[in-house]
């Protein structure tokens, strides 16, 4: 399960409202998509739906349970960063390990779950080297690993490629495509680029100044994009 509801969410910095109250349900299973300019507010809405952002108003829901204060490591979702922030001076494995040991996994079950991680990220014949010996996109493999083996109910991904070569891009976007289909959780994939949206989402939300311009699959918004803002952005022919 991993049905995400905002309802009436807003977040100031003092005086500066990033997000005015916004509403939106992400469904279980769904590939949302959060866009927008540098600057809108997607990476503070996501971090307000992880908890790592305490919200000025609203209310957060968590398949049907309010979450709203609820600390982020209750609320069964696993986030992933553009900075990979593994520790280099442990194996790819141990790092895989660590938020299982820090949730008292047993030891059997832990190895079960670095396993089907490994396989499902190609990652199998790294499992013993240090994050120093990888690739850009094998450091990115182990970060979302961590994140899988935590089973979370979501994940939520904050321009996690963009750090990684044009080339490498595309592969890892198709390898995040395929995660999803596997593993059928909902996905929470913040990024400022219209071709990432486009490609990978089910669902796009267009954000403009902490504001929802637009939410539709890609194929709506291409065809019918509701303002200039959104046509430009999505780089529809209108
Ligand atoms: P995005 O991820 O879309 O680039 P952010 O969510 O990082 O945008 O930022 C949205 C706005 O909120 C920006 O104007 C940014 O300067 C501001 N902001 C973000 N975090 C803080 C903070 N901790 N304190 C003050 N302002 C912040
Ligand atoms: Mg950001």
């Amino acid at each position: 399960m991993g049905r995400i509801e905002l309802k009436g969410v807003r977040k100031a910095f003092g005086e500066v409202e990033v997000i005015p109250p916004l509403d939106l349900a992400i469904e279980d299973g769904e590939f949302c998509v959060f866009v927008g300019p540098s600057g809108c507010g997607k990476s503070t809405l996501l971090r307000l739906i992880a908890g790592l952002e305490d919200t000025s108003g609203g209310h957060i829901e968590i398949d049907g349970l309010d979450m709203t204060d609820t600390p982020p490591a209750r609320r069964g979702l696993a986030m992933v960063f553009q900075s990979y922030a593994l520790y280099p001076h442990m194996s790819v494995r141990k790092n895989i390990a660590f938020p299982m040991k820090m949730a008292g996994v047993d030891a059997a079950e832990q190895a079960r779950r670095i396993e089907a991680a490994a396989r499902a990220l190609n990652l199998s014949d790294y499992l013993d080297r240090r994050p120093g010996q990888l690739s850009g996109g094998q450091r990115q493999r182990v970060a979302i690993g961590r994140a899988i083996v935590r089973e979370p109910s979501a994940f939520l991904f904050d321009e996690p490629l963009s750090n990684l070569d044009a080339a490498l891009r595309v592969g890892m976007r198709m390898e995040i495509g395929e995660l999803h289909e596997q593993l059928s959780t909902t996905m929470i994939y913040v990024t400022h680029d219209q071709v990432e949206a486009m490609t990978m989402a089910d669902r796009i939300v267009v954000l403009r100044a902490g504001r929802i311009e637009q939410v539709g699959t890609p194929l709506d918004l291409y065809r019918s994009p509701r303002n200039l803002f959104v046509a430009g952005f999505i780089g529809s022919p209108r």
